[in-house]
């Protein structure tokens, strides 16, 4: 058996743990395992909007995670995959490199979708990452004093945390949730009520019912041409995956998330495994799990082990999740956690005020505990086989 390359995209939620516990499993004279990330520091993508009210979140470098750990890192943007020659294409400083995989684990995630309508990307912030997080922070501390609007784009789980965070840090501003359909919509009876409790006293305005349909400089145009207008605009209108899954030919749905098998595993490409955001992961919830770090993190364990065992001449065990949790901060003394049923519909049961917060912090802690200590509990380095060997496309 010649050496075996296997290559993590994305040091998120998902490929960070995928990538520390794989190498736990594998000799790495045999097995490399490579991590290609953007950033040198991890992005805790959960606390970017504390980031832009203003808080100091500690960045902890991926290195960090990495250190003592057989994972090689690699920083750069990577710009393509090309399934047939087994490479990736990675820039950085405006240099341009090739990786060889034998097995890829494509965990790229997905960011706010800024190309939603027409002037989202040129007039409204979204938090795609640390810096645009900070340059909201810069604006909203330039109009903090003055009266002015901030105007939060979606009704989703990210617009309620913005909403509400800038609505504590700022109590002058004037600030305004504009969503198509009822923020939080999705969760019980209960914690709507609550939702809407918390936002009178955080002294948020909700317009609902109503679609943006452009951003324009200092407003929004509503479907039926009304404008509401703003100083600051946060758009939060949901997620898009990146296209270089769909670029480079894998099998993708119709929001560019891989498909994959329950084994995490490219239903294309064989020798691809997709986690996180960027797949598409079948099983009894329906067609695709709900973005989010609750259930992308939970790919990564079952991936890893996955690849391990085929390398290693075992068979692989199927990936298995059920629902539990929806945590949702509203500022630093709200917050509202939504347990669920197993296919992630809401349980009357609800968690909310300062215990909230606590149970929130602990879950985005335990994560990052996780990268630490990411298993298995009694990990065996065992031989690749020579039954191994890399497997080719499917046709
Ligand atoms: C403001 C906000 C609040 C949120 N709150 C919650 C929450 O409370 N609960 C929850 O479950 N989810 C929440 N989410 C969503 C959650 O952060 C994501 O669903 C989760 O991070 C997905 O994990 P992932 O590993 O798939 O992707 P990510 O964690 O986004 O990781 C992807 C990684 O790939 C890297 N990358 C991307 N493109 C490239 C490239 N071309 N080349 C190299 N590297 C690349 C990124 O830098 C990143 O390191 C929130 C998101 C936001 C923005």
């Amino acid at each position: 058996m010649s050496h075996h390359d296997v290559v993590v995209l994305g040091g998120g939620y998902a490929g960070l743990p995928a990538a520390l516990r794989l190498a736990r499993q594998v000799r790495d004279d045999e097995v490399s395992v490579t991590l290609v990330t953007a950033f040198p520091d991890f992005v805790e993508r959960p606390r970017l909007h504390q980031v832009a009210a203003g808080q100091r979140i500690r960045a902890v470098p991926v290195a960090d995670y990495l250190d003592g750990t057989a994972v090689r890192p690699v920083i750069g943007a990577a710009t393509a995959i090309d399934p047939a020659a087994r490479t990736v294409t990675v820039g950085r400083d405006g240099t341009r490199r090739f990786i060889h995989y034998d097995t890829l684990v494509y965990a790229l995630g997905s960011n706010v979708d800024l190309a939603a309508v027409p002037g989202a990307a040129r007039h409204a912030y979204g938090l795609v990452g640390t810096d645009a997080a900070a340059e909201v922070r810069t604006r909203l501390t330039a109009l903090a004093g003055r009266t002015g609007r901030v105007a939060v784009c979606g009704g989703g789980m990210t617009g309620i945390e913005i909403a509400a965070e800038v609505a504590e840090s700022q109590p002058g501003l004037d600030v305004v949730l504009v969503s198509g359909s009822a923020p939080g919509g999705w969760l019980s009876g209960r914690a709507q009520r609550h939702l809407a409790r918390t936002f009178a006293a955080l002294g948020v305005t909700v317009r609902t019912g109503r679609r943006v349909r452009e951003v324009e400089h200092g407003a929004l145009v509503l479907d039926q041409g009304d404008r509401v207008g703003f100083d600051l605009c946060l758009w939060a209108g949901g997620f898009r995956v990146p296209e270089l899954a769909r670029a480079g030919g894998l099998a993708v749905n119709d929001e560019g998330r891989a498909l994959v098998d329950g084994t995490l595993r490219s239903v294309s490409h064989p020798d691809v495994y997709v986690i996180g955001d960027a797949a598409a992961v079948p099983g009894s919830w329906g067609a695709q799990l709900a973005m989010g770090c609750r259930t992308g993190g939970f790919t990564a364990p079952a991936a890893a082990d996955a690849i391990a065992a085929r390398l290693t001449g075992r068979e692989a065990a199927p990936f298995h999740y059920r629902y539990f949790h929806e945590c949702i901060s509203l500022g630093r003394r709200h917050g509202l956690v939504q347990f669920l049923d197993a296919d992630g519909s809401p349980k009357d049961r609800i968690l909310t005020g300062r215990a909230a917060i606590a149970y929130k912090n602990a879950t985005l802690n335990g994560a990052k505990l996780f990268f630490r200590h990411p298993g298995p509990v009694t990990a065996r380095r065992r031989r690749v086989t020579a039954s191994a060997a890399p497997a080719r496309r499917l046709s």
